[in-house]
């Protein structure tokens, strides 16, 4: 087999009957695809999420149990012969409801991640199911067989060494036989306990696997035609982009083009696999291609939002004309693994933001311990509300004049924490949620709308 295609199916492509077909029309559409990642239902995650919080009250539990059971059935309800799927689908609700009992006495991060993997579970179930109705030769992989990671409940690290092991004895051979469809997100321990990659996760299993399997091409399909100069939903103005290159892509999604989860382009820049996205809904549409290197790169290429951003400033005099400050600062930081973003410095104070990728969603937290120790060391400041913006671009440190245009655009508005220089790439800075919409509006007038 020399082509082999992973193609990747979000939440949304696969949120109900119509929505599968039209995944299993574009699989159709290229033999090379072998290997299928799926996430779990549209909005299936964020009740088990819920459930996997704990819900005390047993009247609310089983309303989001049958919630669960109608979205799984709706689909299942289209499909003939689906005796064996609906014994599969009932006994992995029951063991939702059986975990779900056990979150509302206490909840764990452990419970948590045996918990929303069932929606994975379960959708690939169903999928595989549909597709082998529609006349491909399909079979389901369980892909804690192969997606091995460690054991931090919530957002786990792939072992890539022994996932690789795995995918070349057990998947690629699977591959060269059928079409297999697995589950995105979710992954094993090596004591065998279910792990999650974080949400949205399903992006970097599909990419983690290409990597594995050693595939040619990474499809991910979801529910945009897509790459865009900013969110549409933003400035209806946005535009398609074609080609767009790998550095430039993992800034975008890194700083919060949600179209790509934020490691996804690792292990497909690593292994140098160009990455197609694309609209399961409307494939004509045609979509991104992501590559090593894009034809034309210029020098403002997509505007970037992210909300729910924490930033924290720390404040002490002994950091004047001393050494070593910082290094405390980032012992402590790694001490609680909290894993920062953005930095930016004075002579007495340093502000950071942290990184958001757990499972539980919201504006990440400083935790408690680490904000003790480091009350210690100087005066800690947290303040959240904020959103970054990041404009994504190339040779945009070396240009002349790209800084006095942007900033000259957004002259009437609060910018903090500016971050520009230390990547070609990337210019980002907070603004307050409430402007923020605006904020990128304005400045896609002005660098992309002329
Ligand atoms: N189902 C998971 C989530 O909603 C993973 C994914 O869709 O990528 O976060
Ligand atoms: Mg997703």
């Amino acid at each position: 087999m020399n082509a082999l295609t992973v193609a990747k199916f979000g939440g949304t492509s696969v949120a109900d009957y119509a929505a599968m077909s039209k995944c299993a029309s574009v699989i159709k559409g290229n033999e090379s695809t072998r290997l299928v990642v799926i996430s779990a239902c549209s909005g299936v995650t964020n009740l088990l999420v819920e459930l996997a919080n704990g819900v005390s009250s047993l009247e609310k539990q089983k309303a989001l149990l049958t919630r669960l059971q109608e979205i799984h059935f709706s689909i299942l309800a289209s499909l003939p012969e689906n005796e064996a799927v609906n014994t599969a689908v009932n006994d992995i609700l029951d063991t939702v409801a059986t975990f779900a009992a056990a979150a509302a006495k206490a909840p764990s991060d452990k419970i948590t991640d045996s918990l929303v993997a069932c929606g994975e579970l379960m959708s690939t179930h169903i999928f595989t199911h549909l597709l082998n109705q529609q006349g491909l030769d399909a079979v389901r992989f369980d892909v804690r067989d192969a997606l091995k990671t460690d054991d931090v409940h919530g957002k786990a690290s792939p072992d890539l060494i022994e996932t690789a092991y795995q995918a070349q004895t057990l998947l690629r051979p699977l591959c060269e036989e059928k079409v297999v469809v697995t589950q995105g997100f979710i992954g094993s321990d090596n004591k065998g306990n279910t792990t999650t990659l974080g949400r949205g996760g399903s992006d970097y299993s599909a990419a983690l696997l290409a990597e594995a399997v050693q595939a040619t091409t990474l499809e991910i399909w979801t529910d945009v035609p897509g790459i865009y100069s900013t969110d549409p939903r933003i400035a209806p103005a946005a535009a398609p982009i074609d080609e767009i290159s790998f550095s430039e892509a993992s800034e975008m999604a890194n700083f919060g083009a949600k179209i790509l989860h934020p490691s996804t382009l690792v292990p497909a820049m690593r292994q140098e696999i160009p990455v197609f996205v694309g609209s399961s809904k409307a494939p004509e549409k045609g979509g991104t291609w992501i590559r090593r290197d894009a034809e034309h790169s210029p020098l403002f290429r997509a505007l970037a939002l992210r909300c729910n951003q924490t930033m924290v400033t720390l404040t002490s005099l002994n950091m004047f004309h001393a050494y070593g400050f910082l290094a405390e600062v980032f012992n402590i930081l790694a001490k609680h693994k909290v894993s920062v973003d953005l930095i930016t410095t004075s002579e007495v104070s340093v502000s950071l933001t942290l990184d958001q990728t757990n499972t539980s969603g919201g504006a990440p937290k400083l935790p408690e311990a680490a904000e003790l120790e480091l009350s210690k060391l100087c005066k800690v400041t947290v303040e959240q509300d904020m959103c970054l913006v990041a404009l994504i671009g190339n040779e945009m440190g070396e240009s002349r004049g790209a800084a006095a245009q942007i900033f000259g655009a957004l002259g009437e508005y609060n910018l903090r924490m500016i971050c520009y220089g230390a990547s070609n790439h990337n210019l980002c800075f907070l603004t307050n949620t409430a402007e923020s919409k605006d904020v990128v509006r304005t400045l896609h007038k002005e660098l992309f709308e002329k």
